[in-house]
């Protein structure tokens, strides 16, 4: 396999506390050494005036196949990871049929390995067919390579199956996924409950649907000692919940959307679909809650819940669109306009929540640029500003919010296993292989 030398880049890994510059090497698909000089025998990316980051991960992405192939393929959604800097998404498992058996697990394996783009784990459902009845054949499911449990799209309702599924899941140490919301406070909801929603006469889903069921997750995982993982955090009762649960030794993590700190309600005004989202967008104090948990290290991670619809789905008017966007080609630009850029984190912990944070929660060897790690990397340019055209998207939706944005930060050469997957500016490269007499 090649070697491939990663010249002069600021090399950022938290994993290891290293913020320098350096070159990197990386040999048969692994990271080999740090301040290599090149011999004349590798791959050369100038990575000069470039951050060297480990690979990015993204926890929560919608594939949508198996069933609904029209929003979403594992091949397009890939790509689409790979366009953003992602060398590893992690795969919710609402497909039609959704991911409860071994072999629906196995089947999402196969696509992602013949897609050949990024690493994909496998989130299995909470209880099967996700109708929340019964548990999943939860052993069956990990011995498959499951690293999760979720039925998100939906909360997993009952509490005591809540509860019988933290005391499995905590046989195989996975945690549990949770979509945070109580149906019969939100049923029939578009949007945050507040101020805009009384305005536009928009029926309303309440901060507190979010809090209630946050609070519910918290103390069943405090009972069983199982881990719950809140999904898309976006409430400033939640923030704060998580927090002082974390204080008192609760097996808690979370994870936040970039809408989730980027937007407000005030969108909804445009009744634009593209704003509709669960949860919903909110108003600013919720925003400023989410972005004080990143800074004070409640929140754990950023992920993008991307969420592909066909245009047509997208299209229909504010009450029957489905809820959700894509994400997984504008996070990395709104990280680092919305909360780098600004001083609310720095680039160490901004890239913390989107490498080892993630990898840790979900046990996967990935996340860091130790030597002898996967050489899963994403080289980014801090500094580059583009324009986001959703046209050009390799997901096969469209439906983002953030078309026509002016965006900071862009991953520049995306590498997976040792091989280059992604390449923004082709100039940067430059092979030189020379006789090795
Ligand atoms: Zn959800
Ligand atoms: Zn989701």
């Amino acid at each position: 396999m090649s070697r491939i030398l990663l010249q002069g880049g600021r090399v950022i890994d938290p994993s290891q506390h290293v913020d320098r510059v350096t070159n990197l090497l990386i040999d048969d698909g692994k990271i080999a050494a740090y301040d290599a000089q090149p011999t004349g025998e590798e791959t050369v990316v100038d990575a000069s005036g470039k951050i060297v980051s480990p690979g990015l991960i993204d926890m929560h992405v919608h594939l949508r196949q198996p069933g609904r192939e029209e929003d979403e393929t594992i091949a397009t959604g890939t790509a689409a990871a790979l366009a953003g800097g992602f060398t590893s998404i992690a795969c919710i498992p609402n497909t039609e049929p959704p991911i409860d058996t071994q072999a629906n697990v196995a089947f999402v394996l196969d696509q992602a390995a013949k897609a050949d783009n990024c690493n994909v784990f496998v989130v299995a459902c909470v209880s099967r067919g996700r109708e929340g009845k019964e548990l999943a054949e939860i052993g069956q499911l990990v011995q498959a390579g499951a690293v999760a449990f979720s039925d998100d799209g939906a909360p997993v309702y009952d509490p005591e199956l809540m509860r019988r599924a933290f005391e499995y899941c905590q046989m195989f140490g996975k945690p549990i996924l949770n979509h945070a919301e109580v149906r019969e406070l939100t049923t029939g909801g578009v949007m945050h409950e507040g101020l805009v929603c009384l305005v536009l006469g928009l029926s309303g889903m309440p901060a507190e649907a979010e809090d209630v069921m946050t609070s519910r997750d918290i103390s069943l995982a405090e009972a069983t000692g199982g881990h719950i993982h809140l999904m898309h955090v976006s409430s400033a009762g939640s923030v704060d919940m998580i927090r002082r649960a974390k204080v008192r030794g609760v097996h808690v993590t979370t994870e936040v959307c970039p809408h989730h700190f980027t937007l407000t309600d005030e969108c909804l005004r445009t009744f634009d679909s593209k704003f509709k989202m669960s949860p919903p967008l909110r108003g600013q104090r919720h925003v400023d809650a989410c972005v004080a948990g990143l800074v004070d290290g409640t929140i754990d991670v950023i992920c993008t819940d991307h969420a592909p619809h066909a245009a047509e789905k997208k299209m229909e008017p504010l009450d029957r669109a489905p809820f959700g966007i894509v994400g997984l080609e504008t996070a990395l630009g709104l990280v680092v306009t919305k909360l780098v850029e600004p001083g609310h984190l720095d680039w160490s912990t901004a890239i913390e929540k989107m490498t080892i944070n993630p990898a840790k929660i979900l046990d996967l060897d990935k996340g860091t640029l130790q030597v002898g790690a996967d050489a899963d990397v994403t080289v980014i340019d801090p500094d580059v500003r583009w324009v986001v055209d959703a046209t050009n998207f390799c997901s096969r939706s469209r439906n983002t919010p953030f078309d026509g944005w002016s965006l900071r930060g862009r991953g520049n050469v995306v590498i997976v296993g040792g091989q280059i997957k992604h390449v923004v500016d082709k100039h940067v490269i430059d092979k030189r292989v020379v006789d090795s007499k």
